[in-house]
């Protein structure tokens, strides 16, 4: 057996788990063949001992009990291993210490058992923790067992995210995701019914432009059946020389303008029914943030967002698409703010940007920031 090697933390968490205790169950992803995903290539999945994370738990306890009472342990010199939990116990302890993380890429792939005492042990560490999550692959749920899913919200699994990304089959396959429409389904629905809540990604763009509408079709058709807690929309965002659809010798993705993401996610909206979901855009990378409501209910409010940018006058639109990526804007309402617009307008014209160019130069400039690790 390998040596404890020390609290570990891995690399991503969802947005929303910014202050949660981040717990590394396993290391990289089991999968790890989705095409446009660059998180874990060229490193190797492993399962940590279960061993060694109830030890990392019991160190972060050991820390913050510390660092709570002000003792000897929060001044006196600490071992690398320690030093790595107390950086983490330090943090959580500044953000209430309510939510822990499961990581990496795929934590239920542990046998469910071990799952459960993991569980547990945080519960029993941290009895004022209120929420426990992880991501989830959606063929890795749709393995787990009715009754096991089941004992694993009763030990305090509160919410899985998956990445649904598209439920299109003929896109799953190209971009290799391992998983199908059905897939998605029945791990959505069994998520659900276990009493877990399931936050559903949707990635905009990677149908490209030729299988966008067949993208927020065949998405919006499964989410409907699923009903998950919240959808969350991520922009895909590739290098140049990745080839998308790695999996078709018929199609090559065409990368979509930003008009054609703006129909897109229209359209998923409008295809959304019966369902009580919450919608959120809530990446830094997304053009549209503002989109964040509550169906049935903002059902028209979110539509009336794309919509508006759709019927934009283009030279406006073109100066939201690069002033968002800037950082100048993050609502459209941010262009009546004064001297906002006028800033983004002179950029526009100092790099000779027009609506006819504009994803062209938007997109020579996030692979800029791509290779210099700034995106
Ligand atoms: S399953 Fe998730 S983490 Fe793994 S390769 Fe696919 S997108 Fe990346």
């Amino acid at each position: 057996m390998e040596a404890y090697r020390g609290f570990e933390q891995g690399p991503i968490r969802p947005p929303s788990e910014a202050d949660s205790l981040l717990l590394r169950l396993t290391r990289n992803c089991p999968w790890n063949r989705c095409s446009f995903c660059s998180v874990y290539k060229k490193q190797k999945f492993s399962l940590r001992p279960v061993e060694d994370i109830i030890r990392d738990i019991d160190s972060i306890h050991a820390q913050t009990c510390e660092l709570q009472q002000g003792g000897t342990l929060a001044i006196r010199k600490l071992s690398p291993e320690d030093e790595s939990a107390r950086h983490a116990a330090r943090s959580w302890l500044a953000q209430g210490m309510t939510s822990v993380f499961l990581q990496d890429a795929d934590s239920l792939v542990l046998k469910p058992e071990q799952t459960i005492r993991i569980l547990q042990h945080i519960r029993k560490r941290f009895p004022s923790v209120q929420r426990i999550t992880s991501y989830g692959r959606s063929h890795t749920i749709a393995r787990i067992s009715d009754s096991q899913l089941q004992e694993m919200a009763d030990a305090g699994l509160n919410r899985i995210h998956i990445g649904m990304e598209t439920a299109c089959d003929q896109l799953l396959d190209m971009v290799r995701k391992g998983a199908s429409k059905d897939i998605h389904i029945k791990a959505g629905i069994k998520t659900r019914q276990a009493g877990i809540e399931l936050s559903e990604y949707v990635l905009t763009g990677i149908g490209g432009e030729e299988f966008s509408q067949q993208h927020a079709i065949e998405t919006a058709d499964a989410i409907n059946q699923i009903n998950p807690d919240f959808i969350r929309f991520r922009t895909l965002h590739i290098r140049d020389s990745l080839n998308l659809f790695e999996n078709s010798d018929e199609f090559a993705w065409q990368r979509p303008t930003d008009l054609t993401i703006a129909r897109e996610v229209l359209l998923f909206i409008e295809n959304l029914d019966n369902i009580t979901s919450c919608v959120k855009s809530d990446h830094m990378y997304n053009l549209f943030q503002e989109i964040d409501g509550i169906l049935p209910q903002d059902k028209q409010r979110l539509m009336e967002v794309l919509q508006a940018f759709i019927e934009m006058d283009p030279e406006k639109q073109a100066c939201f698409q690069l002033g968002k990526r800037l950082g100048h804007f993050y609502k459209f309402s941010d262009m009546d703010i004064p001297g906002r617009l006028t800033r983004v307008q002179t950029v526009c014209a100092e790099v000779g940007m027009t609506p006819a160019n504009v994803d062209a130069k938007i997109n020579t400039l996030i692979q800029k920031w791509m290779r210099e690790g700034m995106w």
